[in-house]
């Protein structure tokens, strides 16, 4: 479960990015956050992976209030929580296998075992055939797959996702949302950052919409 109160972040101290937010996502939910840009999606999945810090109000993260956490807590919050970005963010010369394998290196996992896992989700994920590629030989819609399989190889309990397909065709937009999707059904909780109205359409999932750092719609029939 993700909780927001009354939560609010100043970048500066006279401007808001976001202002008194209410939001509570049920474990295994699946959402996407929308609205224009700038109106403050990035800024509130920062919040829910410690990235950045409220200016005012909390944030509880399986009960676990993250406004709190020292530093050095802050990594046990980030093995529960997948990150994926627009840009993908994958190590340039290192391998498909190696991208995905660290999540699992700092988590203490033994070799042989990281071996067969990041196998298995780079199998799920159709992309076996270029586990000894570097990211810049694959195509967009492939380097999305390896972020994704880096943030899903440990089955974490939440899955961010920030523009996750903005620099892609619909073909692969298509392949980026069925992966979040058969996450979800795993257990998983999604949130999706995204202005891509026709990703949000084609999923008849929540919605939830920002203005200028305000809740300003929610489709959520049980609130
Ligand atoms: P979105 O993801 O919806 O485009 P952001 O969360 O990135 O929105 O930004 C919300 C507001 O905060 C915008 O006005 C933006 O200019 C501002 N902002 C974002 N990041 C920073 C930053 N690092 N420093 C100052 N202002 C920022
Ligand atoms: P800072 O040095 O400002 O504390 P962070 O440690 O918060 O920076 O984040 C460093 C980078 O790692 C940022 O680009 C952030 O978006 C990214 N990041 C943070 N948490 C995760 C995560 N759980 N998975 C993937 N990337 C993450």
């Amino acid at each position: 479960m993700i909780q927001l109160h009354n939560v609010s972040m100043a970048y500066q101290s006279d401007i808001s990015a976001l202002n008194g937010i209410n939001l509570k996502v049920p474990k295994g939910d699946f959402i996407f956050l929308t609205g224009q840009s700038g109106a403050g999606k990035s800024t509130l999945l920062k919040l829910l992976y410690a990235a950045l810090l409220p200016t005012r109000g909390q944030v509880l993260i399986e009960g676990q209030n993250v406004t709190r956490l020292t530093r050095s807590q802050i990594p046990y919050l980030r093995r529960n929580v997948g990150v994926v970005f627009q840009d993908f963010k994958l190590l340039p010369h290192r391998t498909v296998m190696e991208n995905v394998a660290i999540t699992l290196e700092v988590l203490g996992w033994g070799k042989k075992d990281i071996g067969k896992k990041v196998y298995h989700i780079l199998k799920q994920m159709g992309l076996e055939h270029k586990i000894n590629s570097t990211p810049l030989r694959l195509s967009g819609g492939e380097q999305q797959r390896v972020a994704l399989a880096r943030a899903l190889v440990n089955d974490p309990k939440i899955l961010l996702a920030d523009e996750p397909t903005g620099n892609l065709d619909d073909e692969n937009k298509e392949q980026i949302l069925s992966i979040f999707k058969e996450a979800n059904i795993r257990g998983t909780t999604v949130v999706v950052a995204t202005h891509d109205r026709r990703l949000i359409e084609n999923s008849h999932r929540r919605v939830v919409v920002l203005e200028k750092g305000c809740i300003v719609e929610d489709s959520d029939v049980s609130k």
